[in-house]
């Protein structure tokens, strides 16, 4: 490609709103241009990185037994309220009205659409198993569109879902996913981990999150230090280690703490160590009050709150909420004598604090000596808490450590979630009708591009990786008005091309520190520069990501390029 005939935008200054690497360096490496929050257009440079790693996403399902369809991004209303989505999917999906008033979603996943196309075509487990994919634009109105690609409103995603007539069929399935994923992120050539993560709203079971490992990462994963574990810490379960202290129980206290409301606080003015402070929290689970209890040093999990109700809305009770449920406002709010409207839940933690302090449900005032079991109305104690740096790993093994990470893909046992409520069925081997078995698995393609140059960049721009660059070779010519150079510079990017390499060719009239500078910003792995030793038959070679220069006469050219490329 001529570099005079494209289009690169490259722009110069950090551009302002652009505060994560992957962003500001595809816009100003000319990739692509934000038209509106959360959506852009993905120029040349961008549209053929898309293709390269759609290409390996295509080649890895393939092998993996999955074939490619296209659905419409453009979908019924009926189909979203048959499987109960239309109700609780929220602000996210975008709706719309056709000129008929008819109601329509655009795409935001395509769960709806497969169940419903299977259903009316697959009658008998003979059919069985089948695994469909597509490549394609999503839509979800985010509530914080952000970091340009990372969190998109427009984004282009790789869907798969599978149908079975049996768990084992759909156990063996999700495998050969999981080996597909971990062969496509492998070949992008990023620095990933597959975490254990939630289940969550989709109602399934086992579900593997493909994090990129990255400090702008949004979600966290607690590793073990010794072992493979490794969890988005939303979901990992905290060991049960807590030993009561031999100290005598005293009776309980009621002090006065006047304006200590934070645990640091009340641990300050009460001489108090945090962890014998009882954390207490009203939450609404699904428009019920309950009260939460963790150590004062530790923090809830909401999601474990939901998977303990198989809840759908977990949230914080308002301060008015507070008010009127316990009688005071959050600050002095504890577990003794609460109304038994309330129920209230305990971390395995606060169990083992002997002479604890609490709210005391009145303003101003703490109680001390708080024997959880003695004092207060548990209904259950449980895992509530967020796992920490420096607790037990899960399965025993090792010490738990934290790293951010950026899912760009996500595996997941759906079950009978949709076949159920929007009747997907077949016939098994005795004639009798059984909702068809799920899974489904995403893969973010405009996520994945992002992710590979938030992990693949120095200070001068893009460096990319062989398997995903936009072009193997940048050929500059250094002085396009030099017609020997213009002339040797024209000949190399015919011989380049016949030689099967993908060249970008600079032939710019421009100056060569101008072309140089944005070469290092698009960060093509092989840059031959056409200079002033043309005239003797020799070019310089640089290899991007070492910075490493070499003057190579023309004989050697390919050779050396396509020792450089495969390293
Ligand atoms: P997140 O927790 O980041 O919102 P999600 O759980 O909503 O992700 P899925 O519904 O599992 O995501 O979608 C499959 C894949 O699509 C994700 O693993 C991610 O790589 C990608 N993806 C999801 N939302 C976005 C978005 N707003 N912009 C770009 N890619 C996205
Ligand atoms: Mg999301």
């Amino acid at each position: 490609m001529k570099q005079s005939m494209t289009f690169i935008p490259t722009l110069r200054e950090v551009p302002a709103d652009a505060d994560i690497k992957s962003h500001q360096l595809l816009l100003r490496a000319g990739f692509m241009r934000q038209n509106a929050s959360g959506i852009y257009s993905y120029l040349p440079l961008a549209s053929i990185v898309l293709k390269k790693i759609e290409q390996i996403v295509r080649e890895e399902m393939n092998r993996a037994g999955s074939s490619e369809l296209l659905m419409p991004a453009l979908q019924q209303a009926e189909l979203w309220q048959e499987s109960g989505r239309w109700y609780t999917y929220g602000p996210e999906l975008m709706r719309m009205k056709d000129r008929h008033s008819r109601e329509f979603a655009l795409g935001a996943t395509h769960e709806e659409v497969i169940t419903s196309l299977v259903r009316d075509e697959v009658k008998s487990y003979k059919r069985l198993p089948l695994n469909l994919f597509q490549i394609q634009s999503k839509f979800r109105d985010e509530k914080r569109p952000r970091f340009g690609l990372l969190r998109g409103r427009e984004f282009i995603m790789k869907d798969a879902y599978s149908f079975h007539a049996s768990f084992e069929s759909l156990d063996d399935v999700y495998e050969k996913m999981f080996q597909a994923y971990s062969n496509i992120f492998s070949r992008c050539g990023l620095n990933y981990r597959a975490v254990i993560a939630d289940s969550g709203a989709m109602g399934g079971k086992d579900t593997h999150e493909f994090m990129v490992l990255s400090d702008v990462g949004e979600d966290t994963i607690a590793y073990s230090d010794t072992s493979q574990y490794a969890a988005n810490i939303e979901m990992a379960p905290v060991i049960n280690q807590y030993e009561k202290s031999g100290e005598e129980a005293q009776s309980l206290e009621k002090v006065e703490t006047p304006d200590q409301k934070t645990i640091e606080e009340v641990s300050a003015f009460l001489n108090t160590a945090k962890d014998q402070i009882i954390k207490s929290l009203l939450f609404k689970v699904d428009e019920k009050f309950v009260l939460v209890l963790v150590r004062g040093d530790h923090e809830v999990n909401d999601i474990k709150i939901k998977n303990l109700y198989g809840a759908s809305v977990v949230e914080l009770a308002s301060a008015e909420e507070t008010k009127q449920a316990v009688g005071v406002l959050p600050g002095y709010v504890g577990p003794v004598a609460v109304s038994s409207e309330v129920e209230i839940i305990a971390d395995m933690a606060v169990q083992a604090i002997v002479n604890g302090v609490c709210g005391a449900n009145e303003e101003n005032y703490h109680y001390t000596g708080v024997n959880i079991e003695r004092d207060a109305n548990v209904s259950q104690f449980a895992d509530l808490r967020f796992i920490e740096e420096g607790d037990l790993s899960p399965d025993g093994q090792g010490i738990i450590q934290f790293a951010k990470g950026i899912e760009v893909g996500h595996v997941f046992k759906l079950g009978t979630r949709y076949s159920e409520a929007m009747n997907a069925t077949f016939l098994d081997e005795n004639g009798r009708s059984q909702p068809m078995i799920m899974g489904c698995y995403g893969i973010g393609v405009s996520r994945t591009l992002a992710a590979i140059v938030e992990q693949y960049n120095d200070e001068k721009g893009i460096v990319w990786p062989a398997a995903v660059a936009p072009f193997q070779v940048h050929l500059i010519s250094a002085n396009a008005k030099n017609e020997v150079q213009a002339e040797l510079s024209d000949k190399l990017y015919a011989d380049l091309k016949e030689a099967g390499f993908e060249v970008l060719y600079d032939d710019r009239i421009e100056r060569a520190g101008v072309k140089f500078a944005d070469s290092d910003l698009i960060g093509i792995p092989v840059r031959v520069v056409v200079g002033k030793q043309a005239a003797d038959g020799i070019v310089e070679v640089k290899v991007r990501k070492s910075g490493e220069g070499m003057d190579v006469a023309l004989s050697d050219l390919t050779g050396t390029i396509s020792n450089l490329l495969s390293n």
